[in-house]
C-alpha cells in the first residue's frame, strides 16, 4: 500500500507509523527523521535544514521535494511506503503527484489524524525520543517502563530541541497556515481517511487499520 499520514505536529503520526509500517511491512519515510539524521551527520543538507527546524519553520519546498523523490526511487518502495510529515504544503503535494506519475505509482489512501490544538502543546513538550531507534514516548501519556530509557532497545531518551513551548507554538501556526489546506486537497481526490487521534494509542491504530480495510 502507498500511504500518507498527515496531521498537526504531535497528532501521533510517528507513533502510529512505527506500528503500521511493521504491520504492513512497508518502509516508513519520515522527512523530519531524515532531516534530523542529516543534522546529526553534519551534512550540508543538515546544516541548511537546522536553521529552519530550530525556528519551527518549514524547510524550503525544493529541498524537501528532491530528498523525497530520491527516497521514493529506491527499490524498497516498490512494495509500498508510508510517508510521514510530507507533503506539508500544496506545492509539495503537487510535486509528489508529479513524482508518483514519473515512478508510475499511485496513492492508496491519506490518513488524516485529527487532535484538538489544546492537547498538542502537552503532547509535544512531553515527548521523548530514543536516540538509538527513534521510538516515541511521552512523560505523561506514554511513559517508558524505566525513566529515560527506551523499552525496545534500552537507548537513551532525549527531548527534541524543537519541542520547546515557543517553537511548538510556531510549528502549530505554520501547520494551520500551510499544511491544513492539504486536507481539502486530498478530500477532493477521494483519498482522505479521517481518524480521531484524541483517543488511546491502540484505539487510534485500530481505527486506522479499519479505515484501510485491514
Ligand atoms: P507526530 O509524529 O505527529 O509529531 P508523535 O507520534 O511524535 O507525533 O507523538 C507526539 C507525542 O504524543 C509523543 O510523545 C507520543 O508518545 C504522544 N502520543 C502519540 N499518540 C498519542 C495518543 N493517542 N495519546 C496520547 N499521547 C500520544
Ligand atoms: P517533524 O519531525 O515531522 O515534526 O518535522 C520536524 C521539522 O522538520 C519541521 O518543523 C520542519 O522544520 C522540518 N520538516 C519536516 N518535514 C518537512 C516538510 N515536508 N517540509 C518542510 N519542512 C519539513
Amino acid at each position: 500500500m502507498n500511504l500518507l499520514i498527515m496531521g498537526p505536529p504531535g497528532a501521533g503520526k510517528g507513533t502510529q507509523a512505527e506500528v503500521l509500517t511493521k504491520e504492513l511491512a512497508i518502509p516508513h519515510i519520515s522527512t523530519g527523521d531524515m532531516f534530523r539524521a542529516a543534522v546529526k551527520e553534519g551534512t550540508p543538507l543538515g546544516k541548511k535544514a537546522k536553521e529552519y527546524m530550530d525556528r519551527g519553520e518549514l524547510v524550503p519546498d525544493e529541498v524537501v521535494v528532491g530528498m523525497v523523490r530520491e527516497r521514493l526511487s529506491k527499490p524498497d518502495c516498490g512494495k509500498g511506503f508510508l510517508l510521514d510529515g510530507f507533503p506539508r504544503t500544496v506545492a509539495q503535494a503537487e510535486a509528489l503527484d508529479q513524482t508518483l506519475r514519473e515512478l508510475k505509482m499511485d496513492l492508496d489512501a491519506v490518513i488524516n489524524v485529527a487532535v484538538p490544538r489544546e492537547r498538542l502543546m502537552q503532547r509535544l513538550t512531553g515527548r521523548r525520543v530514543c536516540r538509538n531507534c527513534g521510538a516515541n514516548y511521552n512523560i505523561w501519556f506514554n511513559k517508558p517502563k524505566e525513566e529515560g530509557k527506551c523499552d525496545q532497545c534500552g537507548g537513551e531518551l532525549y527531548q527534541r530541541s524543537d519541542d520547546t513551548e515557543t517553537t511548538v507554538a510556531n510549528r502549530l501556526d505554520v501547520y494551520e497556515a500551510q499544511t491544513r489546506p492539504l486536507i481539502e486537497y486530498y478530500e477532493q481526490r477521494g483519498l482522505l481517511k479521517n481518524i480521531n487521534g484524541d483517543q488511546e494509542i491502540k484505539a487510534v491504530l485500530a481505527d486506522i487499520l479499519r479505515s484501510l480495510g485491514r
